[in-house]
This record gives structure tokens, sequence and C-alpha cells, in this order.
């Protein structure tokens, strides 16, 4: 390929997340970059659209270059991207991220982070999304650094296969990369009850997850060991197992 590298850059913390943005920093200059993103935080919207009303783009200049907010959804972000703002400039990568906190298990499906990846791997193009398990004063510039210094074999990897990338707590020493599956995740205490201000009751859903037995092979296992987990995901749920075992078969509608 003899142009840059073109390269969709979204998110669901928003366009002004300092994870985005510290990524948007280490790989601008390595290749054509152009952000389309919420204007927002929407976090764990999942694979949500914006059916039911507008979606308002708006440019914003970083470095001299033009880059886009919209006001839907992480989804609606890169479906848009793809089929407006850049239509004529088809990338050639897809990343979401770096998200502020972990997207492992069975969260890529509530994860907004991961949703904006399948969108781009559900159009053809190569997609991942990273994120780093830290919550509260994340540090980014590790997660950021491995992307950029791996451009090339994470595209190659991720020509094969939508890829989802969880960076260890910034403190560990050495991370080794492990290729993983989804580990076992189930929350408790998800609600927390409350009284509002006229004595009625409402709900804050939160919750921790619970203490679980991990494989070894698990993307929660490996970040927890201080490394970096890649998961490949595929978004088929068929459970072909299911499909084709002999009681499906055998099954009888009349008893
Ligand atoms: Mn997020």
């Amino acid at each position: 390929m003899n142009r840059p590298l073109r390269i969709l850059l979204s998110n669901d913390d928003g366009f002004h997340a300092a994870g985005l943005q510290a990524l948007y920093q280490a790989i601008k200059d390595k290749a054509e970059v152009t952000i389309v993103a919420p204007d927002r935080e929407r976090s764990a919207v999942g694979h949500g659209i914006t059916m039911h009303h507008p979606l308002r783009v708006e440019p914003v200049q970083l470095d001299g270059q033009t880059h886009w907010t919209v006001d839907g959804t992480p989804s609606d972000c890169v479906k848009l991207a793809l089929e407006k703002v850049l239509r004529d400039r088809r990338p050639d990568l897809v990343i979401s991220g770096i998200n502020r906190g972990p997207n492992l298990g069975s969260d890529v499906l509530y994860s907004g982070t991961v949703s904006a990846a399948i969108e781009g791997h559900m159009y053809g193009i190569p997609s991942m999304a990273a994120s780093v398990v830290d919550f509260g004063n994340a540090d980014f510039s590790l997660a950021a650094r491995f992307l950029v210094e791996h451009l090339e074999q994470l595209l190659e990897l991720a020509s094969h296969s939508l890829i989802n990338i969880n960076f260890p707590t910034a403190t560990s020493l050495n991370p080794k990369v492990r290729f993983t599956k989804l580990g076992r995740l189930n929350y408790i205490n998800v609600f927390e009850e409350r009284k509002d201000p006229r004595g009625r009751t409402y709900y804050w859903m939160g919750g921790e997850p619970e203490k679980l037995e991990q494989e070894a092979d698990s993307d929660i296992r490996a970040v927890e060991e201080g490394d970096i987990s890649i998961t490949p995901l595929i978004i088929d749920l068929t459970n072909y197992q299911f499909l084709q075992s002999d009681y499906l078969k055998s099954f009888q509608w009349e008893k």
C-alpha cells in the first residue's frame, strides 16, 4: 500500500475521554487517523442504534485535521463514519478505545467499546477494541505504546478475526501477551435500593464481580496475572453444538 494506513478511531467514553486522546496522540503520526466518537460518555449502551431521533454530527479540529462528534451511540458513530463521513476514504482499520475500565467475559455484550469494533467488523473492516482494566487513575500510556508499536501485527490479527484487547493495571511489569477466551463473569449485589426525597424507592445498578474460578486461558485470568489479553471474537451467537446434537435432531413436537 503506497498511501498511509487509514484508521477510524471511536470509543464509548466520549470524544474527549483521556483514553481515546492518548491513543490519538500516540498514533496520529503513524497513520491517517479520523476520530468519529460520541459527544459524551455512552458506556454500557451495548450495540444500541438510534432510529427514533435525528443524529447530529459536529466537526472538531485537532492539529489542523477535521474529526467528528456524534450525539449517538458508539455503533451509530462507526455506521455514520463508514456510510457518510469516510464514505470515500474507507478505513483499513477500526480501533475502539482505549476504554477506561475492563471489557472482559460476558461484559463484552454490554460494552459500547466492543460494539463499535463489532460494527466495523460487520462492514468487513479489520476491527479491534482496546481497554485498560483500571477505572480510577487509569494510565493509558502502556496501552497506547503497545498498540502503536504493534500496529502492523494487530492489523494482521484483526484481518483474521475481530479482536478484544484488555491491558492489565499500569503497575504491571513486563506484561506478556496471551491469546485468551472470554472468562466467567457474574455480578452480585447488582442493585442498590435507595429512597428519593419523596420516600419512593429507586434502584441504582452497579454490583461487583463474584469471585469465580477462572480457567488459565481466560481473559480475566490473563489481566489478573498482569498480562495483556487478546480475545478473538465472533458475532454469530448460533449454538452450533446444540443445533447439530442428536437431542435436537430427534426432538418431538408431538408427544
Ligand atoms: Mn467506556
